[in-house]
């Protein structure tokens, strides 16, 4: 009771500066980027690191404030912050890397390095290390690099007798793309049985996929043996956050993989700031009404429908992403030789607002509008733009 007290009353100390932090749009001005020359966006593209991943809630900045005001033996925060997270997650074990690309690459130091100390040393080095990597060819992330690091191989494969055959006494790691499920021919649950009958630990990258919030515990518990997501994207924690979950020897072997310690991960800092900032996210996360969170982001799809309703031409609609980001989006389709228009000219007068909007090019004639991550009444103001732009 006292101690919950206290939080309450320094958190209430807190509260004015993070509340404005909260509730500042982008039109009001930002003395820290506007002193650097940097002008604020609209963002219409969703929960991408260019933009700078999500925004932190005042639960989130405030753990992290309070977290920078102590000194503390780092590696043991480590260990607490990740049993906490693993309870929460319903994980054998976890821990928090410094984003879903350090994760791959402390995963797969770890599964090749097998707890063994000296393996994991002698790492990108690939002398007595089972260093192939397979993964499938409709699974290539664009994150490879984060496993070749490790002195990695990775082995593209296509079917399920690909997969049998490609697995020899080098396989250390098979890799899944958690949103390539669909383009693949091998489904989680095939990749998951074979990696067990062969002794193969499975990694699943879902950085993306953290809605709805059940998908935190359905691939550890559908048996992939490790499991990535991006603290910094629907979790909105820190942008530089990341999290490993899954079997705990192998996040055992992960942790020394990664700064403070002198592995491989050395350069893949995760500070006290961030281990008690994602850990108040994913404590958020899971208490925050996603229903209503629903709610309010059909009412902003339904606004910016409703803006382009009368434009000549200009056909909306309502789309939810399969697993990755799935959350409501408006697309906007129209005949670029028609109007006149094309998605790169849109595009570019968007950016040119007051307020710089970025949205997604889909296609000719097609934008991607993402309003999960807009603020305030952002997404009436993108509306409004974009029946400017549309009739004009
Ligand atoms: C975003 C993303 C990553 C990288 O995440 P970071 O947290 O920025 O390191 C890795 N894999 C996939 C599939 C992603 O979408």
């Amino acid at each position: 009771m006292k101690t919950s007290r206290r939080r309450l009353l320094q958190s209430a100390a807190l509260t004015p500066a993070a509340a404005a932090a909260a509730t500042r749009t982008a039109s009001s001005p930002s003395t820290i980027y506007a002193s650097l020359g940097i002008k604020p966006v609209i963002n219409g593209v969703g929960v991408v690191t260019v933009l700078g991943g999500s925004l932190m809630p005042p639960e989130v900045v405030q753990a992290m404030e309070e977290a920078g005001r102590y000194f503390i033996p780092l590696p043991e925060l480590q260990k607490k912050v990740g049993a906490r997270l693993a309870e929460l997650l319903q994980s054998p074990a976890a821990m928090v890397t410094c984003g879903a690309a350090s994760a791959i690459s402390v995963g797969t130091a770890a599964c090749l390095s097998q707890g063994d100390a000296a393996k994991l040393r002698q790492l990108p080095a690939r002398d007595g290390i089972r260093y192939e990597v397979i993964q499938q060819k409709s699974h290539r992330s664009g994150y490879e690099h984060q496993m070749e690091m490790c002195g990695a191989k990775v082995i593209a494969v296509e079917s399920r007798e690909e997969l049998e055959a490609a697995i020899n006494e080098r396989t250390g790691m098979m890799f899944f793309l958690n949103k390539g499920e669909p383009l693949g021919k091998i489904n989680a649950e095939e990749f998951i049985k074979v990696g067990k009958a062969r002794g193969i630990p499975t990694m699943n990258d879902a950085a993306s996929d953290a809605t709805p919030k059940e998908n935190l515990w359905k691939y550890t518990k559908m048996g992939f043996d490790l499991v990535i997501f991006s603290g910094g994207k629907a979790l909105r924690g820190p942008q530089a956050s990341g999290l490993l979950l899954g079997r705990k020897d192998l996040i055992e072997a992960a942790h020394p993989a990664m700064s403070p310690f002198g592995g491989i991960g050395r350069g893949m800092k995760v500070g006290k700031e961030e281990l008690c900032g994602l850990l108040a996210a994913v404590e958020r996360y899971l208490k925050v009404d996603h229903q209503a969170e629903w709610r309010e982001l059909e009412a902003r799809v339904t606004s910016i429908r409703g803006a382009l309703k009368n434009a000549k031409g200009v056909r909306t609609e309502r789309v939810v992403p399969v697993i990755q980001n799935e959350v409501p989006h408006v697309d906007v389709h129209w005949d670029e030789g028609a109007l006149g228009l094309t998605s790169q000219q849109v595009s570019e007068k968007l950016m040119a607002s007051d307020q710089p909007i970025h949205v997604q090019r889909a296609g000719k004639g097609h934008l991607h509008i993402s309003i999960w991550m807009m603020r305030g009444n952002e997404h009436e103001i993108v509306g409004r733009r974009l029946r400017e732009i549309f009739s004009a």
